[in-house]
């Protein structure tokens, strides 16, 4: 589904990212940790070329994301995003934000982007609150809608960089909710988050990122385990 290899991403003398390989399997949830600046949001933006990489390849379903003549459009479409700020437009309700994108890009009618985000918003829980505006919702209400947005356009996998960071627990709560039922019906995911037990308990395997690289890779059992990498170890140790 989604295949890395030997990804590299530079800034001006600086090696963000040293080689990273990464496949994803069909409806798997692999979660990204490790510590700040080791790369994790540069790395899920080089999956949808909000960055370019600067060396390696990426393949989405067989096609090569960094080919020249691959769509980007087409590309984004197939690989959703979500974000820690929510970036929804203030002046748009929950609804003309999850349609906006239906409209603009793909084209479809009003009526048509109407009925699928009114479906997405529906898989958020949020449908009551389509005409609401974001500054009339909370920050897990906004983050639900911005998983709709995403989720309307059908994506084939998606990326969520720290999802629940700017909201209080009881609000990250019922985000991780809605990622627990995105998952359950079979969506391929890839997270990067500090909600550990949330990794614990939904990840299917668990990557540790350090200065560009990977350490570690595997089952959540063993990366939360006695016999992880002593770099793990002292990272979760670090943050709990
Ligand atoms: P955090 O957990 O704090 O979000 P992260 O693992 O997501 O950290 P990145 O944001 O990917 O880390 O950053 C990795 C490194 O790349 C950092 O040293 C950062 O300063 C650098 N970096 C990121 N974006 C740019 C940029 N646009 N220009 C220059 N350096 C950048
Ligand atoms: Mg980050």
């Amino acid at each position: 589904m989604l295949d890395i290899r030997a990804l590299r991403k530079t800034f001006g003398a600086v090696e963000v990212l040293k080689g990273i390989d990464l496949k994803v399997a069909q409806q798997e949830l692999v979660f990204i940790i490790g510590p700040s600046g080791s790369g994790k949001s540069t790395f899920l933006r080089c999956m949808n070329r909000l960055e370019e990489p600067t060396d390696g390849s990426i393949f989405v379903d067989g096609v090569d994301l960094l080919h020249p003549k691959t769509d980007i459009n087409a590309m984004r479409r197939r690989v959703g995003m979500v974000f820690q700020s929510f970036n929804l437009y203030p002046h748009m309700s929950a609804l003309g934000n999850v349609t906006l994108a239906l409209r603009k890009v793909l084209g479809k009618s009003a009526a048509e982007a109407e009925a699928i985000g009114m479906a997405a918003l529906e898989r958020v829980g949020l449908a009551e609150r389509a005409r609401y505006y974001p500054s009339q919702l909370s920050g897990g209400q906004q983050q639900r809608v911005a998983i709709a947005r995403a989720i309307a356009l059908e994506p084939r996998v998606m990326l969520f960089d720290e999802p629940t960071s700017a909201l209080d627990p009881e609000l990250a709560g019922s985000v991780l909710a809605v990622m627990r039922d995105l998952k359950n019906a079979g969506m391929t995911m890839v997270v990067v988050s500090h909600e550990m037990r949330f990794a614990r308990d939904d990840a299917d395997r668990v990557v540790f990122m350090e200065a560009g690289q990977v350490v570690e890779e595997g089952q959540p059992a063993r990366l939360f385990g006695p016999d992880a990498h002593p770099r793990v170890r002292a990272f979760l140790t670090e943050i709990t």
